[in-house]
């Protein structure tokens, strides 16, 4: 007989693992149009009733953190710095009993500004995504000229103490790809932690090629001619990110390679979107409505029910590589990465 999933306690899937990791979408819309994530004319965004508000986003956080086990909080997007009621809603989820670990991923963009009042709110770190350090490719990557921007933003994170402050590096073929060395050069100057990303499916356009994606070995080879990596010795645990030791330390830099590494079997994470639906994996096909259960009524343990359901259906791993595999239909931004 199949096993039922637990009525009660922990987000626990069939394969034994546990979801402490919540990734919270605050926002489907950005201020930038990366281009392995959108396209150039945006999309069609959530509407604003179709939004979780405010209060319903920390009481869904509230059932994660108090009911089931969640001892990791990330928001992110879309760009979640652009929601109106950031702040408030990171002071909130700080507030609860048992605190969660709260950081935000973000673009940076205005970071600067808000930084303060996010420390001040509870924040404890923050990642900032920055491809490139050349302005001419930032804007062509971007379809912004912002880079100026990003960089004030994550030293403006380092001053309010939002430390560390690790950056997200996506490499392309053909566009960024001779960045890595220059990037980990940028972070070590400044005491951020770099981490590269393999590109993944998940671009509204569909665009995502696996032969064309620079893979984490490349990468590694690409940082090796200037730099000596060694494993680091730290237990890796359930992190998506690799990492090396630089030149002896202790300064680090990771790879997330999602694609030709995946860390599925110790997978941590639970997402839940703009419009409240949970999410068990980025590639999830899936969706649980949480939004529709709260405005109907639910109790809190009601949504616990669902959210631990939901995670029990949670699959062995993304199957990027099974010929079968299929894009999930809504979009990285759409989902929260
Ligand atoms: N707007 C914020 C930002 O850019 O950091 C938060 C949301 S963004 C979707 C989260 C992270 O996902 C960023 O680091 C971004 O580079 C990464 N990302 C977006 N599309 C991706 C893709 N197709 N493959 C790999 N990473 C991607
Ligand atoms: Fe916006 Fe982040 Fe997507 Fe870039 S990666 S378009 S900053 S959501």
């Amino acid at each position: 007989m199949k096993a039922a999933h637990p009525r009660d306690g922990v987000l626990v899937d069939r394969y034994d693992r546990v979801a402490r990791d919540l990734r919270v979408s605050l926002t489907d819309k950005c201020n930038l149009r990366c281009t392995y994530c959108m396209p150039a004319e945006g999309l069609p965004w959530l509407a604003g009733p179709e939004l979780l508000t405010d209060d319903e986003i920390v009481r869904l956080v509230g059932v994660a953190v108090r009911r089931l086990g969640v001892t990791e909080v990330r928001f992110t997007g879309g760009e979640p710095l652009i929601r109106p009621g950031l702040v408030g809603i990171v002071a909130a989820v700080a507030a609860l009993d048992p605190r969660p670990r709260i950081s935000l991923t973000t673009n940076g963009i205005g970071l600067d500004r808000l930084a303060p009042a996010l420390r001040a709110a509870g924040l404890d770190r923050v990642n900032v995504s920055l491809d490139t350090l050349d302005p001419d490719r930032f804007t062509e990557l971007t379809r912004r000229p912002r880079l100026d921007a990003v960089l004030a933003g994550m030293a403006g994170a380092a001053a309010a103490g939002l430390t560390p402050v690790k950056i997200n590096s996506v490499l392309m073929r053909g566009v960024n790809d001779d960045e890595a060395p220059a990037l980990l050069r940028f972070a070590l100057a400044h005491g951020y932690e770099l981490r590269f990303i393999e590109q993944m499916p998940l671009d509204a356009q569909h665009g995502w090629d696996r032969a064309a994606m620079v893979t984490a070995d490349e990468i590694l080879a690409s940082l090796r001619r200037e730099f000596d990596l060694r494993t680091d010795p730290a237990e890796r645990g359930s992190a998506p990110a690799e990492t090396w030791l630089v030149d002896g330390g202790p300064a680090r830099v990771g790879v997330i390679a999602s694609v030709t590494r995946p860390f599925c079997g110790d997978c941590d994470r639970t997402r839940l979107t703009a419009d409240g639906q949970v999410r068990a994996c980025l590639f999830a096909t899936e969706e649980s409505d949480l939004r529709g259960a709260l405005r109907a009524g639910a109790d809190d343990e009601d949504l616990a029910d669902r959210w631990r359901r939901a995670m029990w259906g949670k699959r062995a791993g993304h199957g990027i590589d099974d010929p079968t595999f299929l894009q999930p239909a809504r979009p990285m931004s759409a989902i929260g990465g």
